[in-house]
């Protein structure tokens, strides 16, 4: 059975100073009331065009981010291959709608898959349906409202986008994970997904959906899925997340007053999780299975998945991810023991990725309880390695 106990393995790529940093930043991390005037304060800062970069670019960013463009993150990427973990590049620039800014990411999207193309330490590649068009399109198609004709053109610009990237990929044979966000945009995105894997996935899965299994309704959507590609004959690729948007989720429902789409509560999740892996793996003749989480129990119930059907460690329908800075004790010893492991690794400019940062900032706090579990592996790791120096 798989370990991830072994912290010399775990932070192997990480000197002294690395671990002293890592440590200070989560220990910080770890007081609520920091996290939330912290965030505060930046997005104020870069509203206001304070700069910040010198407190934000040596701290929080050097521990969740890969640099502000694809070259900077070569170092990390050749790093990271140094142990076996392969990175994919995610341009994490959120919330910008302005036709400038949606070329600016399709664009920025194009390059990154290019570079996927010529890189074997970067597997995948990755993007988010929302930086290609509005919100309101999204909202409204998924909703099943009536467009106006410009709505329409837009949400045809967006099938394009999105068809272009997948073509891009397929070309490249690079696949390319489709991250899932609010559920309010969600069916539109499905729908344009599956008509990228009917186009793309006919020889294996290039074009993946994300499934937030922290939605009620996924296991029965991702059961659909598969039956669609048995019937259409092309291949499901399945990245599963359990979702990061829980209580904006929440709030939305109970503001205007539908029934929430989240389940009741965490061990639901967690069934679920564990329950769709257990199905791909039963399907695994056609599915690829990303298993996206820092949850030990699901990364490991996977590899037992995959020894009682059979299948090698490197297998390559299975894949292990997580995100840069975080788990690295999962990652490393699933990479050493020879499964396929590629780490999310964010790029962009530092004010543009604050939201992920500061979304990182608060699943890190003591209250969501990540924190305590990655203060003590480096602490752990610190003792070790004060103790073999005796
Ligand atoms: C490689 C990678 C890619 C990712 N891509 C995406 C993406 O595309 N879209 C996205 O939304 N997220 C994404 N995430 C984030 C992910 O959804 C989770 O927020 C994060 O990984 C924490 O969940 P976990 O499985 O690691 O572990 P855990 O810490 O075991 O689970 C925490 C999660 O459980 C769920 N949960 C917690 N409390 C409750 C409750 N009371 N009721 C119901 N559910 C609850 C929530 O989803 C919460 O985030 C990604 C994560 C990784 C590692």
């Amino acid at each position: 059975m798989i370990s991830f106990d072994n912290t010399e393995i775990a932070f192997k790529s990480k000197t002294d100073n690395d671990l002293r940093r890592s440590y200070m930043l989560f220990k910080t991390l770890a007081h609520n009331s920091l996290v939330r005037i912290g965030g505060a304060l930046t997005q104020t800062a870069i509203r206001m065009q304070v700069p910040i970069n010198w407190i934000v670019k040596p701290t929080i960013y050097k521990q969740f981010v890969g640099g502000e463009t694809i070259a900077e993150c070569a170092d990390t990427v050749h790093e990271l291959a140094n142990y076996n973990v392969k990175a994919i590049l995610d341009y994490s620039v959120e919330g910008r709608e302005a036709p400038e800014d949606i070329q600016a990411a399709f664009d920025e999207t194009l390059r990154s898959i290019a570079n996927a193309g010529m890189e074997p330490n970067i597997p995948f590649a990755v993007f988010k349906p929302t930086a290609f068009t509005t919100a309101n399109v999204l909202t409204k198609v998924s909703a099943g409202q009536k467009l106006s004709p410009a709505e329409a053109t837009e949400a045809d610009n967006f099938r394009n986008r999105i068809d272009m990237l997948c073509k891009t990929a397929h070309d490249q044979n690079i696949p390319i994970l489709i991250d899932a966000e609010d559920s309010w945009y969600q069916n539109f995105i499905d729908e344009v997904v599956e008509q990228m894997m009917v186009k793309y996935n006919g020889k294996r899965a290039i074009v993946f959906n994300t499934f937030q299994m922290y939605r009620h309704d996924r296991l029965a959507f991702l059961k659909k899925s598969l039956q669609k590609a048995v019937d259409g004959n092309y291949y499901l690729g399945a990245k599963f997340v359990r979702g990061a948007y829980m209580e904006k989720e929440r709030e939305r429902a109970l503001e205007m007053n539908y029934p929430s789409p989240i389940q009741p509560d965490k061990e639901s999740t967690d069934r679920d999780y564990n329950l769709a892996l257990k199905f791909c793996m039963e399907n695994i003749g056609r599915i690829t299975i990303f298993n996206g989480t820092h949850n030990e129990y699901s990364a490991r119930y996977l590899t037992e998945l995959m020894q009682q059907q059979g299948l090698k460690n490197g297998d390559p329908r299975v894949w292990f991810s997580q995100l840069y800075g975080m788990s690295d004790h999962i990652s490393f010893n699933l990479a050493h023991a020879g499964y396929n492991v590629a780490k999310y690794l964010p790029y962009g400019p530092v004010k543009h990725v604050i939201p992920y940062l500061v979304r990182r900032a608060e699943e890190n706090t003591s209250v969501k309880g990540q924190t305590g579990r990655e203060l003590s592996l480096i602490s752990k790791e610190m003792n070790r390695r004060s103790q073999t120096k005796r």
